[in-house]
């Protein structure tokens, strides 16, 4: 499995979709209805464009993920199954 980069909880309310500009294979994705967006990990290049993309500091590599906030991996995952 790819390391990936995982989306976490400061994107909720704030969501303006930086990331997704940046992003050169297109793998971050959420609906409207969404609370926030995810990075698909099978399709994430470990580019880490969007890191500094985000206003908010709610992108980090899968290994950097802090402590509180490592359950988000599943939760980006989970999405794209
Ligand atoms: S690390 Fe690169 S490929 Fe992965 S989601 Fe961010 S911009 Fe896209
Ligand atoms: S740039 Fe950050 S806050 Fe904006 S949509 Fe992407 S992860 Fe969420």
């Amino acid at each position: 499995m790819a390391v990936g980069y995982v989306i976490t909880e400061p994107c909720i309310g704030t969501k303006d979709k930086s990331c997704v500009d940046v992003c050169p294979v297109d793998c971050i994705h959420g609906a409207e209805t969404d609370p926030q967006l995810y990075i698909d990990p099978e399709v994430c290049i470990d580019c880490g464009a969007c890191v500094s993309a985000c206003p908010v500091e709610a992108i980090y590599a899968d290994s950097d993920v802090p402590e509180t906030w490592k359950h988000y991996t599943a939760i980006n995952a989970d999405y794209f199954k």
